[in-house]
Protein backbone atom coordinates (compact mmCIF):
# COMPACT_ATOMS: atom_id res chain seq x y z
CA UNK A 1 0.00 0.00 0.00
CA UNK A 2 1.37 3.33 -1.40
CA UNK A 3 0.77 6.08 1.10
CA UNK A 4 -0.79 9.58 -0.56
CA UNK A 5 1.88 12.79 -0.67
CA UNK A 6 0.44 15.99 -1.34
CA UNK A 7 2.86 18.98 -1.18
CA UNK A 8 2.85 22.07 -2.01
CA UNK A 9 4.75 24.27 -4.07
CA UNK A 10 5.37 27.71 -3.65
CA UNK A 11 7.24 28.48 -6.42
CA UNK A 12 8.53 32.19 -6.23
CA UNK A 13 6.16 33.24 -3.16
CA UNK A 14 5.87 34.76 0.46
CA UNK A 15 9.14 36.55 2.04
CA UNK A 16 10.83 34.55 5.03
CA UNK A 17 8.18 37.03 7.13
CA UNK A 18 4.93 36.32 5.10
CA UNK A 19 5.98 32.48 5.19
CA UNK A 20 6.07 32.20 8.63
CA UNK A 21 2.83 33.57 8.90
CA UNK A 22 1.24 31.02 6.14
CA UNK A 23 3.33 28.37 8.05
CA UNK A 24 1.62 29.21 11.21
CA UNK A 25 -1.73 29.76 9.64
CA UNK A 26 -1.76 25.70 7.56
CA UNK A 27 0.62 23.84 10.23
CA UNK A 28 -2.40 23.34 12.28
CA UNK A 29 -4.84 22.59 9.49
CA UNK A 30 -3.12 19.94 7.74
CA UNK A 31 -0.67 18.22 10.46
CA UNK A 32 -1.53 14.56 9.85
CA UNK A 33 -0.05 11.41 10.09
CA UNK A 34 -2.45 9.54 7.12
CA UNK A 35 -0.47 10.92 4.27
CA UNK A 36 2.94 12.88 4.05
CA UNK A 37 2.10 16.75 3.63
CA UNK A 38 5.49 18.39 2.90
CA UNK A 39 5.68 22.58 1.77
CA UNK A 40 7.80 23.00 -0.70
CA UNK A 41 9.27 26.70 -0.30
CA UNK A 42 11.80 29.01 -2.10
CA UNK A 43 15.04 28.50 -0.99
CA UNK A 44 15.51 31.89 1.41
CA UNK A 45 12.29 30.72 3.40
CA UNK A 46 13.56 26.91 4.39
CA UNK A 47 15.26 27.76 7.43
CA UNK A 48 12.18 29.83 8.97
CA UNK A 49 9.81 27.82 7.74
CA UNK A 50 11.71 24.55 9.25
CA UNK A 51 11.30 26.28 12.77
CA UNK A 52 8.10 26.54 12.84
CA UNK A 53 7.35 23.03 11.05
CA UNK A 54 9.55 21.37 14.10
CA UNK A 55 7.17 18.77 16.39
CA UNK A 56 5.03 18.50 13.28
CA UNK A 57 4.51 15.90 10.87
CA UNK A 58 4.78 18.47 8.09
CA UNK A 59 8.28 17.91 5.77
CA UNK A 60 10.25 20.81 4.63
CA UNK A 61 10.55 20.40 0.58
CA UNK A 62 13.23 22.91 -1.31
CA UNK A 63 12.09 23.82 -5.39
CA UNK A 64 15.53 22.90 -6.64
CA UNK A 65 18.78 21.82 -6.29
CA UNK A 66 22.38 21.92 -8.29
CA UNK A 67 24.47 18.88 -8.83
CA UNK A 68 27.96 19.72 -7.76
CA UNK A 69 28.82 19.80 -4.30
CA UNK A 70 30.14 23.28 -3.99
CA UNK A 71 32.29 25.57 -5.72
CA UNK A 72 32.28 28.39 -8.08
CA UNK A 73 28.33 28.05 -8.99
CA UNK A 74 27.02 31.60 -8.32
CA UNK A 75 23.64 32.00 -7.32
CA UNK A 76 23.44 28.02 -6.85
CA UNK A 77 22.25 25.72 -3.75
CA UNK A 78 23.91 22.46 -2.87
CA UNK A 79 22.30 19.42 -1.53
CA UNK A 80 24.25 19.55 1.67
CA UNK A 81 22.95 22.70 2.44
CA UNK A 82 19.58 21.76 1.66
CA UNK A 83 20.41 18.39 4.02
CA UNK A 84 21.74 20.87 6.86
CA UNK A 85 18.36 22.58 7.56
CA UNK A 86 16.28 19.44 7.39
CA UNK A 87 15.12 19.33 3.98
CA UNK A 88 13.59 16.06 2.81
CA UNK A 89 12.09 16.61 -0.47
CA UNK A 90 13.81 18.52 -3.81
CA UNK A 91 11.21 19.42 -6.63
CA UNK A 92 13.09 18.81 -9.71
CA UNK A 93 12.33 19.47 -13.37
CA UNK A 94 9.13 21.67 -12.82
CA UNK A 95 8.34 22.54 -16.47
CA UNK A 96 9.01 26.31 -15.17
CA UNK A 97 12.20 25.37 -14.46
CA UNK A 98 12.80 23.44 -17.40
CA UNK A 99 11.10 26.42 -19.72
CA UNK A 100 12.73 29.18 -17.93
CA UNK A 101 15.79 28.26 -16.70
CA UNK A 102 17.11 25.40 -19.12
CA UNK A 103 16.54 22.41 -17.26
CA UNK A 104 16.73 19.06 -19.09
CA UNK A 105 16.28 15.65 -18.39
CA UNK A 106 20.10 15.01 -17.99
CA UNK A 107 20.60 17.80 -15.60
CA UNK A 108 16.85 16.81 -14.30
CA UNK A 109 18.89 13.44 -13.92
CA UNK A 110 21.72 14.69 -12.57
CA UNK A 111 20.19 16.12 -9.52
CA UNK A 112 18.16 13.53 -8.81
CA UNK A 113 21.31 11.29 -8.16
CA UNK A 114 22.79 13.70 -5.79
CA UNK A 115 19.62 14.46 -3.86
CA UNK A 116 19.14 10.42 -3.46
CA UNK A 117 23.32 10.67 -2.26
CA UNK A 118 22.17 13.16 0.19
CA UNK A 119 19.46 11.06 1.76
CA UNK A 120 16.83 13.28 0.32
CA UNK A 121 13.49 12.34 -1.45
CA UNK A 122 13.21 13.80 -5.75
CA UNK A 123 9.98 14.90 -6.50
CA UNK A 124 10.70 14.28 -10.58
CA UNK A 125 8.37 16.61 -12.61
CA UNK A 126 7.24 15.75 -16.14
CA UNK A 127 4.03 16.76 -18.52
CA UNK A 128 2.98 17.48 -21.56
CA UNK A 129 2.26 20.43 -23.43
CA UNK A 130 -0.63 21.53 -24.80
CA UNK A 131 0.58 20.64 -28.42
CA UNK A 132 2.27 17.77 -27.70
CA UNK A 133 -1.46 16.68 -26.12
CA UNK A 134 -3.54 17.82 -29.38
CA UNK A 135 -0.58 15.84 -31.26
CA UNK A 136 -1.23 12.61 -29.78
CA UNK A 137 2.40 12.40 -28.54
CA UNK A 138 1.81 12.24 -24.69
CA UNK A 139 2.64 8.97 -23.73
CA UNK A 140 5.80 8.99 -25.71
CA UNK A 141 6.75 11.89 -24.55
CA UNK A 142 6.53 11.63 -21.00
CA UNK A 143 8.17 7.63 -20.96
CA UNK A 144 11.23 9.90 -22.00
CA UNK A 145 11.16 12.03 -19.33
CA UNK A 146 11.30 9.33 -17.22
CA UNK A 147 13.27 7.02 -18.85
CA UNK A 148 15.84 9.96 -19.00
CA UNK A 149 15.58 11.17 -15.89
CA UNK A 150 15.91 8.44 -13.89
CA UNK A 151 19.02 6.46 -16.62
CA UNK A 152 21.39 4.35 -14.56
CA UNK A 153 19.75 4.41 -11.03
CA UNK A 154 19.11 1.23 -9.13
CA UNK A 155 15.77 -0.23 -8.48
CA UNK A 156 16.59 0.34 -4.58
CA UNK A 157 17.30 4.24 -5.39
CA UNK A 158 14.05 4.36 -7.81
CA UNK A 159 12.06 3.21 -5.12
CA UNK A 160 13.06 6.29 -2.54
CA UNK A 161 11.79 8.78 -6.09
CA UNK A 162 8.28 10.32 -6.69
CA UNK A 163 7.18 11.46 -9.82
CA UNK A 164 5.30 14.29 -10.39
CA UNK A 165 2.83 13.98 -13.29
CA UNK A 166 1.98 17.18 -14.45
CA UNK A 167 0.87 18.55 -18.02
CA UNK A 168 1.88 21.84 -18.82
CA UNK A 169 -1.60 23.36 -19.98
CA UNK A 170 -3.15 22.28 -16.54
CA UNK A 171 -0.53 24.63 -14.23
CA UNK A 172 -2.15 27.91 -13.03
CA UNK A 173 -4.72 27.43 -15.29
CA UNK A 174 -7.52 26.38 -13.72
CA UNK A 175 -8.16 23.64 -16.31
CA UNK A 176 -7.57 20.44 -14.34
CA UNK A 177 -7.03 16.98 -16.75
CA UNK A 178 -9.99 15.04 -15.96
CA UNK A 179 -9.39 11.99 -13.31
CA UNK A 180 -9.19 9.57 -16.50
CA UNK A 181 -6.91 11.63 -18.15
CA UNK A 182 -4.61 11.89 -15.32
CA UNK A 183 -4.86 7.97 -14.80
CA UNK A 184 -3.71 7.39 -17.45
CA UNK A 185 -0.68 8.92 -17.95
CA UNK A 186 0.00 8.19 -14.30
CA UNK A 187 -0.66 4.73 -15.52
CA UNK A 188 1.69 4.79 -18.42
CA UNK A 189 4.61 6.35 -16.06
CA UNK A 190 4.06 3.07 -13.74
CA UNK A 191 4.45 0.79 -17.06
CA UNK A 192 7.36 2.83 -18.36
CA UNK A 193 8.78 2.48 -14.95
CA UNK A 194 8.00 -1.82 -14.33
CA UNK A 195 10.19 -1.51 -17.47
CA UNK A 196 13.03 -0.57 -16.23
CA UNK A 197 12.49 -1.45 -12.41
CA UNK A 198 10.22 -4.53 -12.34
CA UNK A 199 8.27 -4.76 -9.53
CA UNK A 200 9.91 -1.67 -7.87
CA UNK A 201 7.62 0.06 -10.19
CA UNK A 202 4.28 -0.76 -7.74
CA UNK A 203 5.88 0.98 -4.77
CA UNK A 204 7.08 3.86 -6.34
CA UNK A 205 4.68 7.06 -5.78
CA UNK A 206 3.17 9.03 -8.86
CA UNK A 207 1.24 12.28 -7.83
CA UNK A 208 -0.79 14.64 -10.06
CA UNK A 209 -0.14 18.19 -10.49
CA UNK A 210 -2.09 21.28 -12.44
CA UNK A 211 -4.69 23.07 -10.60
CA UNK A 212 -5.30 20.38 -7.93
CA UNK A 213 -8.13 22.36 -5.38
CA UNK A 214 -10.37 21.55 -2.06
CA UNK A 215 -13.20 20.35 -4.98
CA UNK A 216 -11.25 18.13 -7.66
CA UNK A 217 -8.90 16.60 -5.36
CA UNK A 218 -10.63 13.84 -4.23
CA UNK A 219 -11.37 12.02 -6.83
CA UNK A 220 -7.67 12.53 -8.68
CA UNK A 221 -5.98 11.21 -5.44
CA UNK A 222 -8.48 8.03 -5.42
CA UNK A 223 -7.62 6.66 -9.03
CA UNK A 224 -5.02 3.69 -9.25
CA UNK A 225 -2.23 4.80 -10.08
CA UNK A 226 -2.75 8.77 -7.91
CA UNK A 227 -0.91 8.64 -5.07
CA UNK A 228 -1.07 12.29 -3.93
CA UNK A 229 -0.80 15.73 -5.87
CA UNK A 230 1.67 18.14 -6.15
CA UNK A 231 -0.24 21.43 -5.60
CA UNK A 232 0.55 25.19 -6.90
CA UNK A 233 -1.66 28.09 -6.34
CA UNK A 234 -4.09 26.10 -3.76
CA UNK A 235 -0.86 25.61 -1.09
CA UNK A 236 -1.01 29.38 -0.40
CA UNK A 237 -4.31 29.22 1.14
CA UNK A 238 -6.40 27.74 3.57
CA UNK A 239 -7.97 25.52 1.31
CA UNK A 240 -5.04 23.32 0.85
CA UNK A 241 -6.66 21.72 3.90
CA UNK A 242 -9.55 20.38 1.97
CA UNK A 243 -6.82 19.03 -0.58
CA UNK A 244 -4.65 17.20 2.70
CA UNK A 245 -7.98 16.19 3.86
CA UNK A 246 -9.34 15.56 1.02
C1 LIG B 1 2.69 23.38 -9.73
O1 LIG B 1 3.24 24.44 -9.59
O2 LIG B 1 3.37 22.35 -9.66
C2 LIG B 1 1.24 23.35 -9.95
C3 LIG B 1 0.67 22.21 -10.17
O3 LIG B 1 0.60 24.55 -9.91
P1 LIG B 1 -1.01 24.78 -9.83
O4 LIG B 1 -1.53 23.84 -8.77
O5 LIG B 1 -1.16 26.20 -9.47
O6 LIG B 1 -1.55 24.44 -11.17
Amino acid sequence: MRKKIIAGNWKMNKTPKEAVELTRMLKGLVDTDKSDVVFCVPAIDLIPVGEVLKGTNISLGAENVYYEESGAYTGEISPSMLKEVGVKYVIIGHSERRQYFAETDETVNKKVKKILEHDMIPIMCCGETLEQREAGITIEHIRIQVKKGLRDLSASDAEKVIIAYEPIWAIGTGKTATSNQAQEVCHAIRTVLGEIFGDTAEKMRIMYGGSVNGKNAAELFTMADIDGGLVGGASLKADFEKIVNY
